[in-house]
Formats: C-alpha cells, sequence, structure tokens
C-alpha cells in the first residue's frame, strides 16, 4: 500500500456487486467515496449465487469472510445430469481442492453485506440518483451494469446481439439442502440448481428459443412456461419445479467486452466493463476482482493515468477469456443427438479416471488471486 489514494475523493455510479465492492476497497484505503445508485433502496431481485475462490479471496482480504460465511453455504460439489436425471459425472471439490472456498449465497445477502462494510468504513451511498450523463470530479468509476452509461461515454453505443436463448430464474423453498451444484443437460436446454441458506434453493433454466425476450432482469413470467419447457426432465427437477410461485424470464444476449476501460478520469468495471453470459458463474467474481486490483493499482501509483492504464491493462485478458469460456459452456451442455451421447461418455470415463483432472481444466479463473497479483 503506498498510500496514492489517501483522502482522494472518488465518484462511483451504480451500487451493485461492482460498486459497492468497490466502493469498500477504495474506502479502506482512504479513498473519501461517494456512491450514487439510481434505486431508491438497495435492493435485489432475489437470485442465487457461486462464489468461487478467486472471488473469496478478495471478500476475505476485506475482511467479510466470517459474515459471508455466516449467511452462505459451503459447495461441495458440482454435479453434472442428463436431462433423465442419470449422473454423468460428479465433480468433488470437497475432496479435490480442500482449502477452495467456493460459496452458494443469495444475492440480496452478499449485497447488505457490502453495504454495511462500506457505509462502516465511511463510504457515502446516496440513493435515488440516476445519472444521465458522467458527473464531474478528478475520478469516476462506471459500475452501472449492463447498459452502463460511463462505458457509452467511453465507447459509444454498442448494440448486443441475441443469443437465442432464454433464461428463467427462481428460488423456491426447498428442504434438499445438499450442499452441491447440479446441472441438468439436455438439448438445446439446460437447468442448474443449488441449495441457499436458510432453506432456499435457487434455480436456473435456460431455453434455445427463436423467442425474443427483453434483457434484463425484472420481467415476470408464469411459472406454467418454466414448467412447460423442462415438462421432460426428470429426477428431482419436476418436484423442484412445481415448487416454483414467481419467476423471472430474459433473453440473453451477447456483448463485446469494453474496448475502452478508461480515458486517465473514468474507468469502469463489473458488468459495464465486460458483460457476461453466465455459464460460468464469474460475473460477480470478475466485479470482486476488478474492484480489488482497481483500487490496489490507484494506491500505488500517484500518477492517475499510469494507474488506470494498469488497471485496464490487467483486467482485460483475464476477462475476456473468462467471458469466451462462458460462450462456450452454453454449447457444451446444450449438444443433443450422438454429439451429446458422445461428451457425456467421455465426461463419464474422464469422471472415472482422472476426475482431478476434470476439474483442473479451469484452474486458471479459480487459483487466481487478485490480492497476490496487485497488492
Ligand atoms: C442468471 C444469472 C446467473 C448468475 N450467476 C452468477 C454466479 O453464480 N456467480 C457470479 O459471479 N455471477 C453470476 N451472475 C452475474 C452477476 O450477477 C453480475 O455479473 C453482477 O451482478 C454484475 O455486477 P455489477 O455491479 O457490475 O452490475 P449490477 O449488479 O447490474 O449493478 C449495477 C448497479 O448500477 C445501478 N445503475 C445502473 N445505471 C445507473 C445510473 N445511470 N445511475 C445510477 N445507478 C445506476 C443499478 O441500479 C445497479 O444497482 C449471474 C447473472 C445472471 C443473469
Amino acid at each position: 500500500m503506498s498510500g496514492a489514494l489517501q483522502s482522494r475523493p472518488v465518484t462511483i455510479v451504480g451500487g451493485g456487486v461492482a460498486g459497492l465492492t468497490a466502493a469498500l476497497a477504495l474506502r479502506r484505503r482512504g479513498a473519501e467515496v461517494t456512491v450514487l445508485e439510481r434505486a431508491p433502496a438497495i435492493a435485489e431481485v432475489g437470485a442465487g449465487l457461486q462464489l468461487s475462490p478467486n472471488a473469496m479471496r478478495v471478500l476475505d482480504a476485506l475482511g467479510l469472510g466470517p459474515a459471508l460465511d455466516a449467511m452462505s453455504l459451503p459447495s461441495r460439489a458440482v454435479r453434472l445430469r442428463d436431462a433423465q436425471g442419470a449422473e454423468v459425472v460428479r465433480l468433488d471439490l470437497a475432496r479435490h481442492r480442500p482449502d477452495a472456498r467456493f460459496r452458494l449465497i443469495h444475492r440480496a445477502r452478499l449485497i447488505e453485506v457490502l453495504e454495511q462494510a462500506a457505509l462502516s468504513a465511511g463510504a457515502r451511498i446516496e440513493l435515488g440518483r440516476d445519472v444521465a450523463t458522467p458527473p464531474d470530479g478528478p475520478l469516476l468509476i462506471g459500475a452501472d451494469g449492463l447498459h452502463s452509461r460511463i462505458r457509452a461515454a467511453l465507447n459509444g453505443r454498442e448494440v448486443p446481439f441475441f443469443t437465442g436463448q432464454t433464461a428463467w430464474r427462481a428460488v423456491i423453498s426447498h428442504e434438499d439442502q445438499t450442499p452441491e451444484a447440479q446441472v441438468f443437460m439436455g438439448a438445446g436446454r439446460h437447468l442448474v440448481s443449488y441449495p441457499l441458506a436458510g432453506g432456499l434453493r435457487n434455480i436456473v433454466a435456460v431455453l434455445e428459443t427463436r423467442d425474443w425476450q427483453d434483457e434484463g432482469w425484472s420481467h415476470p413470467d408464469d411459472p406454467a412456461n418454466l414448467r412447460a419447457a423442462f415438462a421432460d426432465f426428470r429426477g428431482p427437477v419436476p418436484d423442484w419445479l412445481a415448487q416454483v410461485h414467481a419467476v423471472h424470464v430474459w433473453g440473453l444476449f451477447l456483448h463485446q467486452v469494453a474496448a475502452r476501460w478508461q480515458d486517465g478520469r473514468m474507468a469502469i468495471l463489473g458488468d459495464a466493463a465486460h458483460p457476461t453470459l453466465p455459464f460460468m458463474a464469474q460475473g460477480a467474481c470478475m466485479a470482486i476482482e476488478d474492484a480489488w486490483i482497481l483500487a490496489a493499482s490507484l494506491d500505488a501509483t500517484p500518477d492517475q493515468a499510469t494507474a488506470l492504464s494498469r488497471y485496464e491493462n490487467l483486467r482485460k485478458p483475464r476477462t475476456s477469456r473468462i467471458v469466451a469460456a462462458a460462450r462456450d459452456n452454453a454449447r457444451n451442455y446444450h449438444l443433443s443427438g450422438p454429439k451429446r451421447l458422445a461428451a457425456h461418455a467421455a465426461l463419464r470415463i474422464g469422471g472415472l479416471i482422472a476426475p482431478s483432472a476434470l476439474l483442473s481444466r479451469f484452474d486458471w479463473i479459480y487459483d487466481f488471486d487478485p490480492v497476490a497479483e496487485a497488492g
């Protein structure tokens, strides 16, 4: 810590995972932080998040580990099953990665922990502040999500395109708290589910369809549509779907990683910089990594332009690679016909003879330590 952030004013647009983590990380290094959040209250659409060790290293370094542990469940395995419920492979995280912190948490709980910590550290959060154009100030951070105005100010307007996939998201009350994420893979469809603390269970279901859905999170749908789309899935799926009383639906759009992340005064992070499809469960994790590395870069280098350019250089290659991996994963989950049989057979054999090798495909994501990388 060189202390270059001491007493410097920073304005952050957006109080989601990226904005609140950045507020805390910057405040801990002495910056005078103000968060401008559009919503009248910090509130969250009910949904779960998987947090992997790369993000947990940051949250632990920020001192949030005990609070998060109390509100989340450990994830001990990832179980891939076919649409009939038969197991394809079980990746045993507890056995092969005993020290790695994979946690399952409700988004609202993560936001609460971050908000409380940011406020206690002395950050100001102004609610009901819809920022139309970048405000003045020597250092402006855009954490304003998918339709970021700060990204647009740096890059111009971007036109994303529809991936042909529709996703539903629901949280149900359910007694099955087996601490693992399960992925059910069918032709052109998959469904992911995992438990959340407090007797809840998160469900995300993705269907390839030509029907266009608006991008965004808050489109309520009739649970009957979700049940109809996954009517031939077996195992625990029919029971889970029968419990769905409220569901949100949205279209999945492909975005480019922003070409320009900063201009010496403004910088973007999180979904504002690199919106991703959800198939690697890394959107919030990348936002948390960004926040730490942005704060550490600014603190280590008194020249702001140099610090922001270092931040961009450190983050762009990694986030681009993760966004590409998420795009490829959708294809793997939705195979049909002979390709599916061959891929599932290969996974089954891989799981029998070299389970650890299957897991290590993504070591480059989970072993990354933002705290060691940026100091
Ligand atoms: C189905 C699904 C499953 C997912 N699962 C996972 C997972 O398991 N693990 C994981 O790591 N990630 C997951 N993600 C991704 C993750 O939720 C996002 O990547 C993450 O929330 C991005 O955080 P953010 O702070 O950048 O953006 P957001 O959470 O969108 O926050 C942006 C904030 O800015 C505010 N804002 C926007 N515009 C303005 C404005 N003009 N003025 C003021 N305020 C503004 C908004 O109100 C909001 O509070 C998932 C996403 C989806 C869709």
